[in-house]
């Protein structure tokens, strides 16, 4: 079990540490042992020992104090009665944040559908650490538990290795900690595949001594070479990783003899010059292998690393691999991002947090981050800000853009889900339709048939994807409807002028009109009328014998345009916006009169329905199929209203309530009257009106008149189909 000394010793190397730092360390230690007093690791050892080797590795990674720190405290959240809080007032803000921050990786569902999903979920760990040295953090945490995987049981050791090597090793490799990176490789591989491991990893126990004989006489031939052209280097001979010779003989399908660069040279200059001066010194030793030159100086890999490549024929006949770099070049190749902090007298130079990262942006490049500078915005606050992770109730993952809600949730698993949804729960609770999605959430969609998609949603919706499939249902009803109308329309019209339009179209006698209007079929010309982009007068005027469309006056008598209005609203009296030609309805439970606040509701398939705004039936409609509409200023009605009178049961009764309603200049379309048994007797009347205030006046005056006991409007008015 490495000892507190040892970490300040690694930490002191490069870090300088001052007394008050030494302080903070010392007491995390002691706190850290406090708490974790009593738990066991499975390997039998004080669990104190798992946050020492952390801590031990992050000072192997160069990483600052606070990292340190926190390496030692990481589970003690998690783990022990330790609360947040108490880290805070303790450590202050920044070691519990990144405690926190560790703390909310490691409880993250990722065990599920890792094959899949594995570059989502390594970006969920970045969404969710916020600051990169959590997930350092995370990977020195990872790679102590991997060295003592042996203890587990074979099943968790296997889900274990899998997520490492999934997850962990590649974002090691994304963040450029090469050493980190490798030696995850080979324990998952170990782990995962133990027979192949213990294979290879005999028989490099076997080449060992060969190997270090080669690469003890290479490098007495290059560094007489180098020193003939004049260069200071340092020169390294080492050998392949297991988890790296595997790869290399599945991916050329070759035996493991025939592994020709197990081992690499690597040549480490002092300046870019003598990068450039070596290899020409290599070259002009050994012959290159055509093909195989990289320059990753010139053009470094997206991780940052930068190197010269070559494979040339060595000493012995063999293909021998040689990296060439400078010193600096070789830090970041090793420590990856970590080699960005750059230390000076144990400061983190630059001070500001902005510059450090500033260094970051290429190592994090992940493939959907177009724009550098976006990159470096998302540094500066969230590690991917831009987007939020939430889990399917089966663990899929789903990446949305910051701000989706549940409707966009619904729509990423399908356009059905997203159509039919009603209710949302977020961990197991109900939330609103327009809840803001946050990482880590689990996100249930509650489906029904009868639910369609609001134009509501389009205000909240943060996808593309959600807002284009809510337009396109829209869309389509908006178009069924329109057609529905449409036809309704032109059947009226034709109708008014003694012709059969069904008939006409069954014998084709429309086709000809209708290809001269530029119509590919009766179904787009419904779409032109129900849109009002064609008049059926047009295709009218097409028919009918020149003239005869005009001189088609209604004939009709005063008595039934009346009923005309009443039961089918040819001039309903109500504007509709966007609309010339709508089909437009009196809703029966309401029957508005001018004067009085309308709002129009899109049927399905029945054109349009009027309601008075404060109809109880309307305010239980879908408000997206509301749509505005107002009362045609110069419209003179008449509009159908129903009355009931309660009168006594005398003769001559009806007369004179039927006389005052005449006196109101008001017709009556229909008369009903029934004696109840107490002498009473109850007249309904549907009447004519052209307004609120007519009627009104109507209601007062047949209250005046002898006999009347009470007159009310009544609502439901029957309208004739
Ligand atoms: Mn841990």
């Amino acid at each position: 079990m490495i000892r507190l000394n040892d970490i300040i010793e690694k930490a002191n190397s490069y870090l300088y540490l001052l007394e008050p730092e030494l302080e903070v360390i010392k007491s995390a230690y002691v706190y850290s042992a406090k708490v974790h007093t009593g738990q066991k690791r499975s390997s039998g050892e004080p669990y104190l020992s798992h946050p020492l080797e952390v801590a031990g590795i992050l000072a192997d990674m160069k990483l600052d104090v606070s990292s340190i720190v926190t390496g030692l405290l990481h589970d003690t959240v998690e783990d022990t009665l330790a609360t947040l809080e108490e880290i805070e007032s303790l450590f202050g803000k920044e070691i519990a944040f990144l405690v926190d921050g560790v703390t909310k990786i490691s409880q993250l569902p990722l065990t599920s559908k890792i094959d899949e999903q594995a570059e989502t979920f390594r970006k969920l760990i970045l969404a969710t650490a916020k600051d990169i040295r959590v997930v350092l953090i995370k990977l020195a945490d990872r790679l102590h538990n991997m060295r003592t995987l042996q203890h587990l049981s074979e099943e968790r050791r296997k889900r274990i290795a899998k997520e490492t090597f999934e997850i962990y090793s590649p974002l090691a490799h994304r963040l450029g900690i090469d050493w980190v990176r490798t030696e995850l490789d080979d324990l998952s591989f170990r782990f995962l595949n133990p027979e192949e491991y213990e294979m290879i990893s005999k028989r490099v126990t076997k080449k060992k001594k060969e190997w270090e004989k080669y690469v003890e006489e290479v490098k007495g031939i290059l560094g007489t070479k180098l020193t003939e052209f004049g260069i200071k280097a340092e020169i390294r001979g080492r050998f392949k990783h297991i988890y790296g010779i595997h790869n290399k003989m599945q991916s050329q399908n070759i035996e493991f003899d025939n592994v020709y660069d197990v081992i690499a040279f690597r040549i480490i200059t002092t300046s870019l010059r003598e990068c450039y001066e070596a290899l020409g010194a290599v070259h002009s030793t050994w012959i290159p292998v055509p093909g195989r030159f990289k320059d990753f100086i010139a053009l470094p890999k997206g991780n940052g690393y930068q190197s010269l490549h070559t494979t040339v024929i060595g000493p012995f006949g063999e293909r021998m691999e040689i990296q060439i770099r400078t010193r600096r070049m070789h830090e970041i190749a090793e420590h990856g991002i970590a080699a960005h902090w750059k230390y000076k007298e144990g400061r983190i130079e630059g001070g500001d947090s902005d510059k450090i990262y500033a260094n970051l942006r290429q190592l994090l490049e992940w493939k959907d981050i177009k724009d550098p500078t976006e990159f470096l915005e998302a540094v500066k606050g969230d590690l991917i800000p831009d987007m939020v992770y939430a889990f399917t109730p089966k663990g899929d993952l789903k990446e949305l853009p910051n701000g989706a809600t549940p409707v966009d949730f619904a729509y990423s698993i399908h356009t059905e889900v997203g159509n039919c949804c009603t209710r949302a729960m977020v961990n197991r609770k109900i939330v609103p339709l327009d809840y803001r999605l946050r990482s880590g959430d689990t996100v249930e969609i509650v489906t029904s048939p009868d639910k369609h998609p609001s134009r509501d949603w389009l205000k909240f919706v943060a996808t593309s994807r959600a807002k284009t499939k809510i337009r396109s249902w829209l869309r389509i009803e908006e178009r069924e409807q329109s057609q529905v109308v449409g036809k309704s329309i032109s059947e009226r019209k034709f109708k008014q002028n003694g012709l059969d339009f069904q008939n006409m179209l069954k014998n084709r006698e429309l086709d000809a009109a209708l290809s001269e209007l530029g119509f590919k079929d009766i179904e787009e010309f419904y779409l032109a009328v129900g849109f009002g982009k064609v008049s059926v007068a047009d295709l009218l005027k097409l028919i009918l014998p020149k003239g005869k469309l005009e001189q088609t006056p209604e004939r009709e008598s005063r008595l039934q345009r009346i009923i005309n209005t009443l039961t089918r609203s040819t001039t309903s009296g109500v504007l509709v916006k966007g609309y010339d030609d709508v089909m437009i309805r009196f809703a029966n439970c309401c029957s508005a009169l001018p004067g009085e606040e309308i709002v129009g509701y899109i049927t399905r398939g029945r054109g349009l329905t009027i309601h008075k705004h404060n109809c109880p039936q309307l305010l239980d409609t879908d408000p997206a199929r509301r749509i505005d509409v107002e009362w045609d200023k110069g419209f003179r009605g008449p509009r159908a209203a129903k009355i009931m009178v309660v009168c006594s049961d005398r003769p001559g009764m009806l007369s004179s309530i039927t006389r005052s309603i005449a006196s109101s200049d008001v017709n009556i379309s229909k008369a009903e009257i029934h004696s109840t048994d107490v002498d009473r007797a109850i007249g309904t009347f549907d009447v004519a009106v052209s307004n609120l205030t007519q009627l009104e006046n109507l209601i007062t005056s047949l209250k005046k008149v002898k006999g009347v006991i009470s007159v009310e409007r009544i609502l439901g008015v029957e309208e004739a189909s």
